[in-house]
């Protein structure tokens, strides 16, 4: 489908609410802004449950005779289970501190996109279905019954929450809409309603370890073709190892960073500093083809899919023999990491709290995990005077910086990035205050919604963030933006191209690779992106 031009698209934004109760207002599913159903063969690969062939538009969903019992049972399963769960279903006072704060809302104008009326979607279930009050009372005390109608709102609606938690920063009880969604999709699966962009990418993580399905020689190959490159710019062709058995370190990066525009210029960043810290300070280090994967799409469909697709990264240090983990640029990834890693698939005592061989440095936040974000570590090295770095092969860039949901709100990294930065490059813009840190506005294409077909919600949904990018590209004629998930570097690209052409994406580790001056290199004409280098432009 295609989408309307950006001017006709932002004034047909409307804020006006519907007349009447918004249990009247009935939600028709609309293109653009769903994603296509699961595939049955990426179902019945992983024993998701109800595989078959349906489609959104249709009238008949194919669900399993006894739908409503396995919904309200998987609910009342999660209620016992998840105390925050609990309390987020009983505690909302609707003060709309959340309302204005989603960019799905922002940029859609659609009551439903306001965190505070998605959660009253399956508030109203758990009201009308379990509780007495609601079951007395009904609509009254908030409670509706499951009907197919309700529950195709429901799909509609949490596949149009990237879980980026911006609303929870605003509520003063901190519910976490993101939560509710993760249940909320956890009960859909239960009947065989999921999306084909996360659904493949599950399926294709369990069978070859990455969510393309890149089979271990191609994800090799596609390494080989960077050091090409790298060798082309630079002179100097990194010699990295694959499944090192006794290597100090284990490497996991997003498969987005292998495969996928600008993520592979990040790649070529990390190929190089592992170049130059195994040549200046005998490093070692090694990546794996078989944990190819550090995003999890599995966090995406139920809390049983994230640990068992994340259970491979702690298997593969395992079998390598490592020290410790290093983690590449990603969003989600690290937030499982984060909050769940060490309890799920842990505890990893056959591994060390991570220190850097080089600086010393113990890395005490990973202590319990034993996995550090390349960013903290790079950011350690500069730190510690231990990288040689050009600013000036940067001068051509004007960047600001994208926080990405998971590593802000998930993990509170907000100056390791801004440090790295600033010490690559001179010219550096931050966007105003209330998009940034904490208060980031997402990309709008998180938690498995990047997909072609919904592409209207998601440049909706771009649209804050974008127009913080904007702000600072009019006023500092900012032309990159810079980032450390995999998913901002693909939603972004397309996203700030359709709202503010002129400015490109790229993750933290392009920019070093530019600035880092390899020990041998020879004078380098262009960048990582074969652009030329400032002052190389005429010759
Ligand atoms: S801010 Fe919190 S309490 Fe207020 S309406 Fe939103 S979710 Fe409910
Ligand atoms: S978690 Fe993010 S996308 Fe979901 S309702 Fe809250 S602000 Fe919107």
């Amino acid at each position: 489908m295609a989408i309307e031009k950006p001017d006709v698209l932002f004034k047909n934004i409307s804020h006006r609410p519907p007349q009447g109760d918004w249990m009247d207002v009935q939600s028709k599913i609309k293109p653009g802004r769903y994603c296509y159903a699961g595939d049955p063969e990426a179902l019945e690969y992983v024993g998701l449950p109800n595989p078959r062939k349906w489609n959104p538009l249709d009238d008949d969903w194919k669900l399993p005779e006894n739908w409503q019992e396995i919904v309200i049972g998987g609910l009342k399963e999660r209620l016992d289970r998840f105390r925050s769960f609990k309390i987020f279903m009983d505690v909302c006072v609707r003060c709309g501190a959340c309302a204005d704060k989603c960019h799905f809302f922002i940029g859609s104008g659609d009551p439903k996109n306001m965190p505070v009326l998605r959660a009253e979607l399956l508030r109203s279930i758990y009201r009308g279905e379990i509780t007495k009050a609601g079951k007395i009372l009904g609509r009254f005390a908030g409670g509706r019954k499951l009907t197919e109608e309700v529950l195709k709102e429901i799909w509609y609606y949490y596949y149009q929450c990237t879980e980026c938690r911006r609303c929870s920063v605003f509520c003063p009880y901190g519910i976490d809409q993101a939560e509710i969604t993760i249940i909320g999709r956890e009960l859909l699966n239960l009947i065989g309603l999921n999306i084909d962009w996360i659904a493949k990418p599950v399926a294709n993580c369990y069978r070859t370890g990455n969510h393309l399905g890149i089979q271990p020689h191609a994800f090799k190959d596609m390494i080989d073709f960077f050091c090409d490159d790298i060798e082309e710019v630079c002179g100097i062709r990194p010699e990295p190892t694959f499944n090192k058995v006794g290597a100090d370190i284990l490497f996991v990066t997003p498969s987005g960073d292998v495969f996928a525009d600008p993520g592979t210029y990040t790649c070529m960043g990390y190929l190089m500093l592992f170049h130059y810290l195994k040549e200046e300070y005998g490093l070692d280090v090694t990546w794996s083809t078989y944990a190819s994967e550090g995003g999890n799409f599995g966090f995406f469909t139920s809390h049983e899919m994230m640990k068992r697709l994340n259970a491979k990264m702690y298997m593969e240090a395992k079998r390598l023999g490592v020290k410790w983990i290093l983690g590449g640029e990603c969003g989600h990834m690290w937030r499982v990491i984060h909050q769940y890693m060490d309890t799920m698939n842990g505890p990893a005592d056959f591994l060390e709290t991570p220190v850097s061989p080089i600086t010393g440095t113990k890395f005490q936040s990973a202590a319990s995990t034993k996995m550090v974000h390349i960013v903290e570590f790079t950011a350690d090295l500069i730190k510690n005077g231990k990288l040689n770095l050009d600013k000036s092969r940067n001068a051509n860039i004007k960047a600001t910086f994208h926080d990405s949901c998971n590593t802000s709100r998930g993990m509170g990294f907000f100056e390791e990035p801004r440090y790295i930065i600033k010490n690559v490059l001179d010219n550096f813009y931050e966007m105003p205050e209330g998009t940034t840190k904490e208060q980031t506005f997402c990309c709008g294409g998180g938690s498995g919604l990047n997909a072609g077909e919904n592409e209207e919600i998601r440049m909706m949904g771009g649209l804050p963030r974008a127009n913080a990018v904007k702000f600072v590209h009019d006023r500092h004629d900012v032309n990159m933006l810079s980032c450390i998930c995999a998913i901002d570097r693909a939603t972004l690209t397309q996203s700030v191209n359709y709202w503010v052409p002129g400015v490109e994406v790229c993750g933290l580790h392009e920019l070093v690779g530019n600035a880092l001056v390899l020990p041998g290199e020879s004078e380098r004409e262009t960048d990582l992106r074969a652009e030329p280098l400032p002052g190389k432009e005429e010759e």
